[in-house]
């Protein structure tokens, strides 16, 4: 016997099962986005390091510890994307998108790669659907991409989720701010954990972030960024705020969310969720102003956010939330003494008539009752029976397989169709 090669740690085979549930999700997010006038981009899974380096910055856990990086045949260093935003920007400026003070309201999904301990919705490979708006500096755009969420949870019938908002001010005000957390936390370096202290220099807001519970009263305590807010944030973010409260989407403002990646400016925002224990949060993002010019683009003001498919799914199946639609299915039942030919000529006219039919044909037929059997625990709604009599006059014989009453019923293949065509 040859040695079974598993799968990686922490990547997992969606099965079908449970396939019905992610495409579920995903046509829900897609018809949502598309309600809002959003279009898909797709860009590459794999980008060069740098990218991400630039773009989330060097001292966060995505690129300090994340990261799967690997080289070209040729030397070139290069990673899988742990995230969207890096690469939709990328894409936005080669193809000159925004040129010329266009705006882009674009959306995408696809799987990331991150190199975290796997657990439950934490995943080597996960993914994300998110969404990015491109070239509007005011609230209004923040507000209808958390509109447009409050909206996908409402059509994805999820419940108990809630928003949390926060305004990181503009990355000027963010330095002032910077410099008195960074004297806070130095007067109280014994209460800091490694990963603090470490850092307190590169990357100090990320402190409040922690999620050590040892290290929960040294940040209650901590300054809190809304006091040091500039004029032109404090008015981005009244305005968000106002917006939300006009079409009664409910927030609450937490001063310690600071998000996990560098490149946020003015407003971020969580939606978290009490129905998956610690990994409860389904998605995250903010405004993201200086990233654009940071890559090299000209300076172009944007906003977007990522959510976890993983974890949307594991709540569906956890709440139960979801029941699979009875698919009706149309078994073909062969007799053993027909060709196969003329049992695939028929099929193939059948599929050319009618496209959206579920037909089910068992390359290896048995007998008439074992058949029937299989076609009964498949829930099939009807079968098509192709025996010697059908071969030789060219009807079509359909038994109803769910409402014995209607029974066996002949058909010419026209009327077949027509009557097929009726039934849904
Ligand atoms: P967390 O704090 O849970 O690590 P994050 O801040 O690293 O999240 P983001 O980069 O904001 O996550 O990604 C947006 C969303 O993608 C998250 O809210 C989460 O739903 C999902 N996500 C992130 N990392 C993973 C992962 N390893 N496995 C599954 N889903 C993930
Ligand atoms: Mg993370």
């Amino acid at each position: 016997m040859n040695k079974i090669i598993s799968r990686i740690k922490g990547m997992y085979d969606v099965l079908p099962d449970e396939s019905w549930i992610w495409q579920r999700v995903e046509r829900i997010a897609e018809e949502t986005f598309q309600s809002y006038s959003y279009q898909q981009i797709r860009f590459p899974i794999v980008e060069e390091t740098q990218l991400f380096h630039t773009t989330i910055g060097e001292a966060t856990d995505v690129v300090e510890k994340e990261m799967f990086s690997f080289h070209s045949r040729k030397g070139l260093p290069l990673s899988l994307r742990p995230e969207g935003t890096a690469g939709c920007v990328r894409a936005v400026i080669q193809n000159n998108l925004c040129n010329r003070g266009l705006t882009q309201k674009l959306w995408y999904i696809g799987p990331m790669f991150r190199y975290e301990q796997p657990q439950k919705g934490r995943n080597r490979q996960f993914t994300q659907i998110g969404a990015e708006y491109f070239n509007v500096e005011s609230a209004h755009a923040d507000a209808e991409l958390i509109l447009m969420t409050a909206r996908l949870w409402k059509n994805l019938g999820l419940p108990n989720i809630q928003l949390e908002i926060n305004s990181l001010g503009t990355s000027q005000s963010r330095k002032a701010y910077r410099e008195v957390l960074i004297a806070y936390f130095q007067t109280h370096a014994e209460l800091l954990d490694e990963d603090a202290q470490k850092r307190l220099l590169t990357n100090p807001l990320r402190i409040l972030d922690s999620k050590n519970p040892k290290m929960k009263p040294v940040i209650d305590t901590a300054p809190v960024l809304s006091d040091y807010l500039d004029e032109e944030s404090k008015e981005h973010f009244q305005q968000l705020k106002s917006i939300l409260d006009s079409c009664g989407v409910s927030y609450t403002i937490n001063p310690k969310l600071v998000r996990g990646l560098d490149y946020y400016s003015k407003t971020v925002f969580e939606w978290i969720t009490t129905d998956l224990g610690s990994q409860g949060t389904i998605c995250g993002g903010g405004r993201y102003d200086g990233l654009v010019e940071l890559q090299g683009g000209k300076p172009t003001p944007a906003v977007g956010f990522a959510m976890g498919v993983d974890r949307i799914v594991e709540i569906i199946k956890d709440l139960n939330l979801w029941q699979q639609s009875n698919e009706s299915k149309t078994y073909v039942v062969v007799d053993k003494s027909v060709s196969m030919e003329f049992v695939y000529e028929l099929s193939e006219r059948i599929h050319e008539a009618l496209p959206h039919l579920k037909l089910f044909m068992n390359q290896n037929p048995t007998s008439f009752k074992a058949q029937f059997k299989k076609a009964d625990k498949m829930g099939a709604q009807f079968a098509i029976i192709v025996g010697e009599e059908e071969v030789k006059t060219g009807m079509i014989t359909l038994k109803s397989l769910r409402e014995k009453e209607i029974g066996q019923q002949s058909f010419e293949f026209t009327e077949f169709i027509n009557y097929m065509n009726q039934q849904h």
